[in-house]
Order: structure tokens, then sequence, then C-alpha cells
């Protein structure tokens, strides 16, 4: 049995949307207090309204990942509203799509500037709260694609997901003595809103590559998140998670 997380703070990035959506809700109904940030204030404000009517608390903030006065003020946000940070899910992130002789320095940089320096702005921003409780948890979204697969059109992006680990591990060791961790999620094919325009023969291809039968859920993902941030979870620190219904597993020659 798992210690409850109710009354806990909560920060996601990229909230109002998809796997962030996700956390927010899961992280809502385990009786947290979430604030949900995205650029799009509006999209935030959705996801807050949305845990409202299922009996949760959260609260809206607009702010670029990339920006680092938008994530001090991020930070800062949560400690009036709800006076402490406890979780931050570092999860914001963008997956343009671009072969490499059409990937601009500015596609190169602008998927880095999300993806990774925003991680590093989220946390960054979010450790002086955790430091003066002594206490912290920090999930990081990263994905299979960089770390473990690749796929075309995304090497920035998976350059981008395989930094966040490296900046995870390093980051663990110097948190640690804070008694705050920090872990990784990697997610294989998550069924999202931004999929469902795909096309059946496509989303078909992909359930086809996947052991377990069928996409993942974002709430696959949040329970995932969740655990990280559990008390039980305490001893584990700078580890990651692969997400995936065993999408990575198969050899070439596996014919299941
Ligand atoms: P999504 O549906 O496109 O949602 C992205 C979220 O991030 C939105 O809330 C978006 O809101 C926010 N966001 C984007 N850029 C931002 C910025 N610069 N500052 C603040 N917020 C920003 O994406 P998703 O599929 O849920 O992906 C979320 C994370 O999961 C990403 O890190 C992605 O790499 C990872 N992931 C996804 C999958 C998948 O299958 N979906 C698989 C592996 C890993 P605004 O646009 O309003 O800012």
């Amino acid at each position: 049995m798992f210690a409850p997380l109710a009354g806990r703070t909560v920060v996601v990035t990229g909230g109002s949307r998809g796997i962030g959506r996700g956390m927010a809700l899961r992280f809502a109904e385990a009786g947290c207090r979430v604030l949900v940030v995205a650029r799009a204030a509006e999209a935030a404000a959705r996801t807050v309204a949305d845990i409202a009517a299922a009996g949760g608390t959260a609260h809206p903030f607009a702010a670029d990942v990339a920006d680092p006065a938008g994530m001090q003020a991020m930070a800062a946000e949560a400690e009036r509203h709800f006076g402490g940070i406890d979780v931050l899910c570092a999860n914001a992130g963008v997956f343009p799509s671009a072969r490499l002789e059409e990937m601009t320095p500015e596609a190169f940089d602008g998927v880095i500037a999300t993806n990774l320096r925003g991680t590093f702005l989220a946390v960054t921003a979010c450790l002086p709260a955790m430091k003066r409780a002594g206490r912290g948890r920090i999930v990081v979204t990263s994905s299979i694609t960089g770390p473990v697969t690749g796929y075309p059109g995304w090497a920035h992006y998976g350059a981008s997901k395989a930094g966040q680990l490296g900046f995870v591990r390093t980051a663990a060791l110097e948190l640690a003595p804070h008694g705050i961790t920090i872990n990784a999620v990697m997610p294989g094919n998550i069924l999202t809103e931004g999929l469902t325009g795909i096309g059946p023969d496509y989303l078909a291809r992909m359930t086809a590559a996947i052991p377990m039968g069928r996409l993942g859920g974002v709430a696959d993902v949040a329970n995932a998140a969740l655990f990280f941030a559990s008390d039980e979870a305490g001893w584990i620190t700078g580890q990651t998670l692969v997400v995936d219904g065993g999408q990575i597993l198969p050899e070439a020659s596996a014919d299941g």
C-alpha cells in the first residue's frame, strides 16, 4: 500500500494537453494541488477547469520553459499560491520533424531550447523551494526516441531526449544530499490529442509494433510519474522507466 500523496503540491510543465494533462489529472485525482503550466493560458485554464469539475484543486500558469524569467515566475507562483513545491513534472516538449538535409541550426536550437534547456530551467527554478523543504521529487519526461531508438526526422528531438538523461544522472548526485530525487519516464507511442488526426493506417501500424497490443494512454505515463513521486520511491534516483508496452524489446528476427 502506498502512502497518500494528498495535499502535495505538483508543478506540471506542458500540463495543458497530452501526457502533461494526463499527469495533472492523475496527481489531482490523488489529492495533490497542481500548477498547470503551458504557454497558452486558455489551454492551461481548460485543464484546470476539468480538474475542478472532477473535484480537484489546480491553478493555471502561462510560461515558456525556454525562458529563465518565466520559470522563476512559475516557481514563485507555485509557492505563492500553494505554499511550496513537492513535485516537479518537467514534461513540456516539442517534436517538429525535419530530416538532416532540411534541419536548420535554428530548428535544432529550438528543440534543444525547449526540451533540454527547458528541463534545466524548470528544475533549477524549483530547487530553492525543495531545498528549503529538505525534500522533493522531480520527474522528467524523456522518450524512448533518442536514448534507445531513432526515428527519421527526429535527430534534434532524439538528441534532446537523450540529453535529458545525462542531465538527470548528474543532477541526482547533486540533489541527493537535499533529499530530492530526480528520475525520468521514457514513454513509447502514447495516444494523445495530437495523434487523433493521424489516420487509421498509421495508428494500426504503430499499434502492431507494440507487444502489449495497444498504444499507450496518458494515464500509463502518469502512473509511472506518480510512482517516482511517491514516498515509497524515495531511495530511487537518477533512474529511468520505459513505459512503452514492450515496444523496444523485440530483436529484428522476432516474429512474435
Ligand atoms: P503535446 O500533446 O504536444 O503537449 C505538449 C505540452 O507542452 C502542451 O501543454 C504545450 O502547451 C506544452 N509546451 C510545449 N512547448 C512549451 C514551452 N516552450 N513552454 C511551456 N510549455 C510548452 O505533447 P505530448 O505528446 O504530450 O508530449 C509531452 C512530453 O512527452 C514531451 O516531452 C515529449 O517529448 C514526451 N513524449 C511524448 C510521446 C508521445 O507519444 N506523445 C512519446 C515519448 C515522449 P503550449 O503549446 O501551450 O505551450
